[in-house]
């Protein structure tokens, strides 16, 4: 037997449509477990994705996700709310095709986290100074608001606003975008979005990170007390069940 959990986005809209769904399947004989699920259905859209890839990030390897969209449909969900009754009868009838997304991988002094989109430094408060480091050679060093390192996945967030490239699904690197660097007679950096291979290490070195944050995908921590970011891709993905074709274009059309 089949074992799924539902993740909502907070408001009426997806948490009506979850209890719909969690009855339908409970009717059709699925199990619902929190704890051990076979499936994850988010319903929300691809920030309530990444809140389900969170909370299940121990279970990565194991769990599948699939999602419905209450709003336009993005990039990680497959199916409208208006479509959940096929939603049901695929679930029901079809099996599912495995899309792996590589995450990419966070290490501190402190801690070690994971993003399926992107991570950040940021400084609002003052000038941030980055050494970025690729495979231990100092790369360039970094004055502005601080440095984005996006998956292919994330290409479509926040990259996508710091001016970086869209990526094609299925290509597997990092992408390097500064946020808001300057650029002048003492301070230069490459300015322009970096593509790189997946398995760069990328350091990010500052002897002043207090004020900075540390962002991964929708949470923060303080860099406080860290003196070295350092990330590549990981080896673990996010695992999305596709039981229809949805274009990557079709996906990339409703964007704009
Ligand atoms: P959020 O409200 O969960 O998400 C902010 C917006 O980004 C929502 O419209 C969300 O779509 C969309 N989004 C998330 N992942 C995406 C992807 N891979 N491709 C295209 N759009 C995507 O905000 P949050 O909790 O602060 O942060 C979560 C993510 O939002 C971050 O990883 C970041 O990439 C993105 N974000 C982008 C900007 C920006 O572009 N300036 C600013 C803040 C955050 P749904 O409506 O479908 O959930």
């Amino acid at each position: 037997m089949q074992k799924f959990t539902t993740v909502a986005k907070n408001n009426e809209k997806s948490k009506n449509l979850e209890a719909k769904i969690y009855t339908a399947l409970i009717q059709d004989g699925w199990e619902a477990n929190d704890q051990h699920p076979d499936i994850v259905i988010f319903i929300g859209g691809d920030g309530t994705l990444l809140y389900a890839v969170q909370k299940y990030l121990d279970l990565l390897d194991d769990v599948n996700f699939v999602g419905i969209h209450t709003g336009t449909l993005g990039f990680f969900t497959d199916y409208t709310e208006e479509e959940y009754p096929v939603f049901l009868k695929d679930m029901k009838e079809r099996a599912p095709k495995i899309f792996c997304s590589k995450l990419l991988q966070i290490k501190t002094n402190k801690e070690e986290y994971y993003a399926l989109n992107e991570m950040r430094i940021e400084n609002v408060k003052r000038t941030q100074v980055i050494d970025v480091y690729v495979d231990n050679e100092l790369f360039e060093t970094c004055w502005g608001s601080g440095v984005c390192l996006s998956t292919q996945a994330g290409s479509t967030a926040y990259n996508r606003s710091l001016g970086g490239a869209v990526i094609d699904s299925g290509i597997s690197l990092m992408q390097m975008a500064e946020i808001t660097a300057i650029q002048h007679s003492k301070h230069r950096s490459l300015g322009n979005p970096y593509i790189l291979k997946p398995d760069r290490i990328v350091e990010f070195k500052s002897d002043d990170f207090s004020d900075a944050l540390l962002c991964f995908d929708h949470r923060n921590v303080s860099l406080e007390g860290v003196d070295k970011v350092t990330c590549t891709t990981s080896n673990h993905s996010v695992r999305f069940a596709r039981y229809r074709e949805y274009s990557y274009l079709k996906r990339l059309k409703n964007l704009y």
